[in-house]
């Protein structure tokens, strides 16, 4: 809906701080408004690390603590350089390839949310590494299951991006023949292996949507239903629910996130679809309220690896510059 429809803010301000107050359709976060009631700020609950993300990065510094160095994350633990250079400074080092894992033979290797492929495991043990898994357990699940269904005879496709490490790693769980899918014409151009039964997964962190659509272009090319399993996890798919809600009644959104994380980018753009004056922030400095229309609604999201910190150093800024503007 464009601005020039919608009801004023603070009606639109009113309905909200309803919703956010009752926690209802999908638009539980927190809200402060203007005196006058015609300003508001909106923080999505959802914003910022999801579980395994949490999870990963609580596992990296409890390691730190324990004082067993040198200790290595296999790729950086997020897609985040604030967390990252912290860990850096204590020492956390980050192996980017298997020819730098290669040249290891001692310390701890951690496991990212993201999960590795079946081999990383086997170079680790082999080179005499302690490995400490954090790998998100839903993405787990995703390896045994393609795992399983590979030794069952089924040909695999993964729904999403086919270099992004989640996917690479998924991708080294499957035995037999297995495609990655990511777009419309990639679908249509699909080709099954031949005979084999068809099992379909996702990336985690992929749009609803789009993989329903995917769904059913393969489907029309399969020798066979193919087995569906939906991967997508639910911490994606609420955030992503609760920015469009909110990019629905806000005037300006902004979706805080580093520029290499999936999940930010399509939190973006499923805020630009609804919402035209939305922004992505990567770092604190990137903020530039002058660009914000001083209106109505500000809302605000955050991708999986975006620290909370940094939500609330843009949030208080927003409350500071907006509310006061009125
Ligand atoms: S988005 Fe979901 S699957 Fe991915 S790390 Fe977070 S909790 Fe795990």
């Amino acid at each position: 809906m464009g601005y020039e429809n919608q009801p004023d803010a603070a009606e639109r301000i009113r309905r909200l701080e309803e919703l956010a107050r009752d926690g209802k359709n999908g638009l539980p976060g927190s809200l402060w408004k203007s005196d006058d009631g015609t300003y508001a700020v909106y923080v999505a609950k959802s914003a910022g690390f999801c579980f395994g993300v949490r999870r990963a990065i609580d596992t990296v510094y409890r390691e730190i603590g324990k004082g067993k160095e040198p200790i290595y994350t296999y790729g950086p633990i997020i897609h985040n350089d604030t967390v990252v250079n912290d860990l850096a400074a204590r020492g956390v080092r980050v192996i980017r390839t298997e020819q730098e894992l290669e040249e290891l033979h001692e310390g701890t290797v951690i496991i990212r949310s993201h999960g590795v492929a079946e081999r990383i495991y086997r170079k680790l043990e082999e080179q005499g590494l302690q490995i400490v898994d954090a790998t998100c357990p839903y993405v787990r699940k995703i390896h045994r299951a393609v795992q399983e269904k590979g030794r069952d005879g089924y040909e695999i496709v993964i729904i999403g991006n086919a270099s992004h490490p989640e996917v690479e790693g998924i991708r080294g769980w499957c035995s037999g023949p297995a495609s990655v899918i990511e777009t419309e014409e990639e679908a249509q151009a699909w080709k099954p292996a031949g005979g084999l039964p068809v099992c379909i997964v996702s990336q985690t962190t992929f749009h609803h949507k789009k993989f329903y659509k995917l769904v059913e272009i393969i489907k029309a090319l399969s020798y066979d239903i193919p087995v569906v399993l939906n991967t997508i996890c639910n911490a994606t798919e609420e955030r992503q629910t609760e920015a469009r809600s909110v990019a629905l009644v806000a005037d300006a959104m902004i979706v805080i996130g580093g520029k290499h994380s999936s999940n930010t980018q399509k939190l973006y753009e499923i805020c630009k679809k609804e919402c035209s004056n939305t922004f992505f922030v990567q770092t604190f400095d990137d903020l530039n309220l002058r660009l914000v229309p001083s209106r109505g609604i500000v809302g605000i999201s955050a991708g999986a690896s975006t620290p909370n910190i940094l939500i609330e150093e843009v949030s208080k800024l927003c409350q500071k510059t907006i509310l006061n503007r009125c």
